[in-house]
């Protein structure tokens, strides 16, 4: 059962809280008990990537039976060109764990493949009569992935509102490419919290759920907070571990250190559960580029947003308030009050300070930032040293790694999270190794794969040849182009 973080006695089943999202209270729905894997830990480790997922999941998915579970994950990793869906490198005595192998080549598609089977099992569990209708806001990654994994999938719907002219040429495309009957999305003028706002709005206005409800829908979020989510993502912490035991980085129960780079926080609260379920990891490293909010919070125990938010390189980190760092909270203190105390004072002062007791209950962690030319000079120094070429979000988490080599002396095997590939931000890495940008996409892709000695991958290439046109709507017209969409396959279906 789940509870939320904000009331340990509102309890729900797996589909109802996969289903809501966010808990009634404004809570966000954590497992009541993490599960014990440690005495089954050499047979999980050395399963095939989607076997290990339907046992993990299944002992979290209370209403699920492990045939549907095997459904919905086997549908989902199905859309990867690669299987298993990720790929690990060796580089020196660490190890590059890539998670950008699906359709939209950063690691939320490893969550958003699978997450729309997922909900369609769970309006049927919780006997909804209505279609799910996913609205999102988006600066680039979560839409195309959320789109990509909605697409064709019957009983959804999903429609992603950008800023226009603020996601980058890629990351358009793909939203572009990822729309279908059932799937669109509309560049709107203004900047992301614009959109943000515009969407946030429709949940509020009740005529328009009305409308919306007369059509057939109920109103959903993709949003990054959904627990199923943070399920997904706990596989494949246990799925490198078995790689670095099989390609002998490490023996069997030795520890391996995580680095991941942070922005919401959702990958790394991952790798939590699987350190609190039994899986022999040291250190959990918290990497962040020049919005540090994390790294602050970790090193002082004040989490404070009262700062100057700053556009980086690495924009799917650029974040203040990073929503998983409530479950943190929950799981260190078992205290819903404490956590409702702690959040209250964010949303009114701008800050929220973690009593003395629990500091100590962040040891797992270590946290370190990058500035913009760190992780300029990581990629360009890693390209030098190993012929390797991560991307700005990667390589801040290997500059991370690098801090905390030269400040603590832990000789422990890492595993370096990359969540994207370096293509997606072609024009950045370019520049970091030193290598002129042209502005055309086609021209500079095709540099950095020469580089890199690679072919383009065939999902980029494909986005090269199909260029679809954008509509760009005013944030006062959100209601009409939504209706529209949803009177639409109401015909079709
Ligand atoms: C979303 C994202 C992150 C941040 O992950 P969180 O789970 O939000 O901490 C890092 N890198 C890339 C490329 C992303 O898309």
């Amino acid at each position: 059962m789940y509870n939320s973080t904000r009331n340990q006695s509102l309890m729900v089943s797996a589909s109802a809280a996969i289903l809501k999202g966010l808990a009634d209270d404004g809570g966000l729905f954590v497992s009541k008990k993490l599960p014990n894997l440690n005495a089954d830990l050499e047979r999980l480790i050395h399963l095939d990537y989607q076997s290990l997922a339907v046992e993990i999941l299944s002992l979290f998915l209370n209403d699920f039976r492990k045939e549907e579970i095997a459904e919905c994950v086997a549908n989902g990793y199905s859309k990867f060109r690669s299987d298993p869906p990720l790929k690990v490198q060796k580089l020196g005595n660490d190890i590059v764990l890539e998670l950008f192998h699906g359709q939209t080549l950063a690691f939320k598609d490893m969550a958003l493949s699978v997450l729309p089977s997922l909900l369609v099992k769970s309006l049927e569990k919780q006997n909804v009569q209505e279609d799910l209708l996913i609205l999102t806001a988006t600066s680039g990654d979560t839409g195309s992935a959320a789109l990509s994994g909605i697409k064709d999938t019957k009983r959804l719907k999903a429609a992603a509102f950008f800023p226009d002219g603020a996601v980058s040429e890629i990351q358009k495309r793909q939203m572009l490419r990822e729309s279908s009957a059932n799937t669109t999305c509309y560049a709107l003028k203004g900047n992301f919290d614009d959109c943000q706002r515009a969407v946030k709005g429709l949940f509020k206005d009740e005529r328009f759920i009305e409308d919306i409800d007369a059509r057939g829908y109920r109103l959903s979020t993709a949003n990054s907070i959904n627990i199923a989510r943070l399920l997904l993502q706990i596989v494949y912490y246990f799925y490198v571990y078995g790689e670095a035991v099989r390609n002998k980085t490490i023996k069997f129960y030795e520890k391996l250190n995580v680095v991941v780079p942070s922005g919401n926080f959702g990958n790394i609260l991952a790798a939590y559960y699987a350190k609190k379920m039994g899986l022999p990891l040291n250190k959990l490293i918290c990497a962040s580029n020049q919005n540090k909010v994390l790294t602050d919070f970790f090193n002082s125990g004040v989490y404070d947003i009262k700062r100057e938010f700053k556009l980086s390189i690495s924009p799917s980190m650029d974040i203040l308030i990073a929503s998983n760092l409530e479950r943190l909270l929950y799981h260190i203190s078992s205290d819903s009050e404490l956590v409702k105390d702690l959040m209250e004072d964010l949303s009114t002062t701008g800050e929220f300070v973690l009593p003395e007791r629990l500091r100590r209950k962040l040891r797992d962690f270590e946290a370190y930032s990058l500035s913009e030319s760190e992780t300029l000079a990581t990629i360009k120094k890693v390209q030098a040293e190993y012929g390797y070429i991560f991307d700005t979000h990667s390589a801040v988490a290997w500059g991370a790694l690098e801090s905390y080599k030269n400040e603590q002396n832990d000789s422990t095997p890492s595993v370096v999270v990359s969540t994207a590939s370096p293509y997606k931000f072609a024009p950045a890495v370019l520049e970091a190794l030193g290598e002129n940008v042209s502005g055309d996409l086609t021209k500079d892709l095709e540099t950095l794969a020469q580089i890199n000695r690679q072919e383009l991958p065939a999902v980029i290439r494909e986005l090269l040849v199909e260029n679809k046109k954008e509509q760009v709507i005013e944030s006062s017209e959100i209601q009409s182009v939504i209706n529209a969409f949803c009177s639409g396959s109401h015909n079709e279906a």
